[in-house]
């Protein structure tokens, strides 16, 4: 896959950042650079903590920075790159945190670098895909909502009548 510019300006971010880790028990690197539907960049590292379950991820760290220098603002994509040598993937409460400050739109691009500092292989996914059928401000309204869901968020049922084809022999 082609990267883009906003790919590749993202990953040199989140690169920096990531060097910037402090992991002194895990020794795995994490960098996330992200920027706004107005342009807007930001990036954070992971921190740790010897109390390991305080550990504060790139992802989070990086959305906190934007909104303490930027006040609310609106995620068009955000990139994260580790230090292993497989592709990341955000935790399971930082694509919560990811969702608060998205469109179901905004991209999420997992970067792994290759070999000999050659550039990055990238993999881009929409935060709606990601997390499915997520939390959102939208649940808290008394309004109920117009849209259709999507497809990752039809219960099972429907998918099996409608979407699924029949495969037996
Ligand atoms: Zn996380």
């Amino acid at each position: 896959m082609k990267i883009s510019e906003v790919q590749a300006n993202l990953y040199t971010l989140a690169v920096d950042a990531m060097k910037r880790a402090y992991n002194p028990y895990s020794h795995y690197s994490v960098g996330a650079a992200l920027q706004t539907t107005d342009g807007i960049i930001s990036a954070g590292c992971n921190v740790e903590n010897v109390s390991y379950r305080l550990t504060l991820c790139a992802e989070a760290n990086a959305i906190g920075a934007l909104i303490g220098s930027n006040g609310h603002a609106t995620l068009q994509h955000i990139l994260i790159v580790a230090s292993g040598s497989g592709f990341p993937s955000p935790c399971g409460a930082c694509r919560q945190i990811i969702a608060e400050f998205s469109h179901p739109e905004t991209e999420v691009h997992l970067a792994r670098a290759k070999e000999n500092n050659a550039g990055f292989d990238v993999r881009t996914y929409r935060i709606s895909a990601l997390l499915p059928l997520s939390f959102s401000q939208y649940m808290m309204t008394e309004q109920p909502s117009t849209e259709q869901p999507s497809v990752a968020e039809q219960p099972v049922e429907t998918l099996q009548k409608s979407s699924i084809p029949h495969t037996s022999a």
